[in-house]
C-alpha cells in the first residue's frame, strides 16, 4: 500500500561496487532518506568507511535491509554494530534479511571480532528474518521480498520492493535473470539493477543486454545500474542508462 506522496526522497549510493572493488568502488550500500524514512539497503564489508566518508549520520538509520549473505552485501554489519556501541547509539535498530540472518550475523561477528556477538547492545537491536511472499512493514517502510537466483551458497537471495512515502524503490540484489524481477520492479519510481557484465551471460549474475530485453515489461520510471565489473566500467561512456557511482544521489 502506498501512502500519499510527501517531500522528496533521496537514494544515496554509498557503495555500488562489486565484491572485488572493481574501479576502486565500495561494496554495496544504499542510503534512503525521506521525511521520516531513513534506512540502508545492504551493508557490504567496506560500508562503515564509505558512510563516514560521506558524513552520513549512522545514528539516524532505523533499518538495514540485507539481500544475501555475501561479504560485499552484509560483511559491514559487525563494524557498523561495534561502531554504534562505541559511539553510544541509543536509537533502536532493525536489521532485516533472509532466513538465517540471526545465525549468519552471529557467525560474522565472531569471525571478525571474537566475543562481539555476546556483547549486549546499549540500544535495542532487532534482527528479523524476511521471506518471499511475506511483506513486512517497519514503521512507514513497507518491504516485499522476492526470491532471486544467485548460486548455491550465501542465500537465500532476496530482491526487495520497498514502498514508502508514496514511492517505490526496487533493488534486484545480485541475481541472474529471473522472472520475479518483473513484479519486484514493475512501475517502480526507481529500479536499482545489477549489471555485472555487458552482454556476457553467466550464472548467478545479470548482464545488461539481458536486463534490457525486459525493461519494456518492467516499466520502471528510472533505472540505475550497479554492481558493475571491469567489463561494464570500461563501457560507461557508451551506455544509454544511468550508472551508479559512489556518493551519487538520486532524488525521486
Ligand atoms: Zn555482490
Ligand atoms: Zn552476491
Amino acid at each position: 500500500m502506498q501512502g500519499p506522496m510527501q517531500g522528496p526522497m533521496r537514494v544515496r549510493f554509498v557503495g555500488c561496487g562489486d565484491a572485488f572493488g572493481s574501479g576502486g568502488r565500495y561494496n554495496t550500500c544504499f542510503h534512503v532518506t525521506g521525511e521520516s524514512a531513513n534506512f540502508l539497503i545492504d551493508c557490504g564489508a567496506s560500508s562503515l568507511p564509505a558512510l563516514k566518508r560521506l558524513g552520513i549520520v549512522r545514528d539516524d538509520i532505523d533499518l538495514i535491509l540485507i539481500t544475501h549473505f555475501h561479504g560485499d552485501h552484509f560483511g559491514g554489519l559487525p563494524f557498523l554494530l561495534l561502531d554504534a556501541q562505541f559511539t553510544r547509539r541509543t536509537r533502536p535498530l532493525v536489521i532485516a534479511g533472509p532466513k538465517g540472518i540471526e545465525t549468519r550475523l552471529t557467525q560474522v561477528m565472531e569471525a571478525l571480532f571474537e566475543n562481539s556477538s555476546r556483547t549486549k547492545q546499549r540500544f535495542d537491536l532487532s534482527v528479523v528474518a524476511l521471506a518471499p511472499g511475506q511483506p513486512r512493514s517497519f514503521g512507514a517502510v513497507n518491504v516485499t521480498p522476492f526470491p532471486v537466483v544467485h548460486g548455491e551458497s550465501g542465500g537465500p537471495f532476496l530482491a526487495y520492493r520497498v514502498e514508502t512515502e508514496g514511492r517505490v524503490i526496487a533493488y534486484s540484489a545480485d541475481t541472474e535473470w529471473t522472472e520475479t524481477l518483473i513484479p519486484a520492479a514493475r512501475n517502480a519510481d526507481l529500479f536499482i539493477a545489477e549489471a555485472y557484465y555487458y552482454d556476457k551471460v553467466v550464472k548467478n549474475h545479470l548482464s545488461l543486454t539481458t536486463l534490457e530485453a525486459h525493461l519494456a515489461e518492467i516499466k520502471a520510471k528510472r533505472l540505475v545500474l550497479t554492481h558493475m565489473s571491469d567489463d561494464m566500467l570500461g563501457r560507461l561512456d557508451t551506455l544509454a542508462h544511468t550508472t551508479a557511482s559512489d556518493g551519487m544521489t538520486v532524488e525521486i
